[in-house]
């Protein structure tokens, strides 16, 4: 994502797009040329339709929201996405680029971004949309790209420019930060409150330096656009200085999310519980949705917070790992914040593995199996409920407890019961998380009803 970049001279190694002359693709030849000339893996040769829409989408988004600074000079911009971070590495010492080419980056002078994939995977590459958040970054780079022929801009601030490209990853604005508009809405609007409670006094400036870097785009973005509304010149930038506390920031934006049309402010209590909270990437998912895609590069832990579970209805999902790297998955449920939670883990022992267990740190021993070849790429389907002591045929099973999560599997292959420790069942006033993780590669699942939290 880094702009300031040396000028590459010769691009050495570059792949040709493959091409098919199948219908799709005559019919895609009928629409606009993409503004950004895209190349991706042949694997993933099915996201083509999808992203050069976006860049169609996008350039015409960019045109109204920057009219301010006329479009001077057209040249071809260049979006490689490479099948890996160690791809990108390699592919970059060739092309002569400067910079970590393991994270998204635009070399303005050449006219190109490049984007590695955290892994090359079938579980990704055979849906016709990238996963979204690297779908989102994606957009991220072709608003770098797209504003390079902006001279206007040139003298904007770093931070200005990261909070433009990201501003509309989404396809529509941000500032209505819902969980819908961007994938990692809910992670810095945590952040801020946080800070704000710390340090309400706060220079806005100062307090967005110091989050996690993946969080500050999103910040610089909502600073952007509060800029823009304000200051309608050519150097809103300078505005920046309109918003000398953290306070104030907030209380524009929570006004502004609200015109926008969010039902709860930011800030206001529950508005943070009802957004699912992605970490790391890549993350697929839709608020209210019934689907997760979570892919990991190697040594890298992927996670979604996904949504409150009361207990009330069963859980139904069917899940599946990915051929690639070596996947450690799994499924965690649990009051939020506690130290032990039930952890479902998809792995040798025979496909699934359910007990109580600390939250943060899994014993060892949960990871020693890998996972039977033939239950790579297939589904599994998982039910857990939770059961009250009578409803159980055999109550000694249960020891003391009131209440027992029962796990699984249709044809029974696999059932788990798991007394609750007393006193902390899920209940309407106490809800838990039901989150999923992944290490080492790509788990997708799919629920019978939804298993993110929607904004309602
Ligand atoms: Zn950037």
């Amino acid at each position: 994502m880094l702009r300031r970049a040396v000028l590459v001279a010769t691009l050495l190694g570059c792949t040709s797009p493959h091409r098919a002359a199948d219908p799709a693709q005559t019919a895609m030849a009928l629409a606009p040329p993409s503004p950004v000339r895209i190349e991706l893996p042949a694997s993933a040769e099915g996201w083509r339709g999808a992203l050069e829409t976006d860049a169609r989408e996008l350039e015409t988004l960019l045109d109204q929201v920057l009219e301010r600074w006329p479009r001077e000079g057209t040249g071809e911009l260049r979006l490689v996405v490479l099948p890996s971070p160690a791809a990108a590495v390699a592919w970059a010492e060739r092309a002569g680029l400067a910079g970590d080419a393991r994270v998204p980056r635009t070399h303005p002078r050449a006219r190109l971004a490049v984007v590695p994939m955290v892994r090359e995977d079938r579980l990704m590459t055979q849906r016709v949309v990238p996963p979204r958040t690297l779908r989102e970054t994606i957009r991220h780079e072709m608003a770098h790209l797209l504003m390079l022929d902006r001279p206007g801009l040139a003298e904007a601030p770093r931070w200005f420019h990261e909070g433009l490209a990201e501003a509309w990853v989404g396809l529509r604005e941000i500032s209505a930060v819902d969980g819908r508009s961007h994938a990692l809405g809910a992670c810095w609007e945590s952040a801020l409150q946080d800070r704000a409670q710390a340090r309400p006094a706060g220079a806005v400036q100062e307090v967005i330096a110091a989050m996690p870097i993946e969080l500050q785009y999103t910040a610089w973005a909502s600073l952007v656009l509060q800029c823009l509304a304000v200051d309608p010149g050519q150097r809103p930038w300078e505005a920046a200085v309109a918003h000398p506390s953290l306070a104030s920031f907030l209380a524009d934006r929570s006004a502004a999310a609200l015109r926008a049309g969010a039902e709860a402010a930011p800030g206001s209590p529950g508005f943070l519980s009802r957004l699912p909270r992605p970490l790391g990437r890549d993350v697929d998912f839709v608020a209210g949705g019934r689907s997760v895609l979570l892919a990991a590069a190697d040594g890298e832990t992927v996670g979604l917070e996904a949504r409150a579970w009361y207990g009330a209805e069963a859980l139904r999902m069917r899940a599946r790992v990915g051929r690639t790297g070596e996947p450690l998955a799994e499924i965690l449920l649990g009051p939020p914040g506690a130290e032990q939670v039930a952890r479902v883990r998809l792995n040798g022992f025979g496909g699934l593995v359910a007990a109580w267990e600390s939250r943060e740190a899994p014993p060892r021993r949960a990871h020693v199996g890998r996972l039977d070849a033939g239950d790579l790429d297939r589904w599994r389907d998982l039910d857990i409920r939770l059961l009250r002591r009578e409803e159980w045929g055999h109550p000694d099973d249960l020891g003391e407890s009131t209440h027992a999560l029962l796990l699984q599997r249709s044809g029974g292959s696999f059932r788990a019961l798991m007394p609750l420790p007393p006193g902390v069942e899920p209940r309407p006033d106490a809800p838990w998380l039901l989150e999923f993780r992944v290490r080492h590669g790509v788990f997708e699942v799919v629920g019978e009803s939804p298993l993110i939290a929607a904004l309602r």
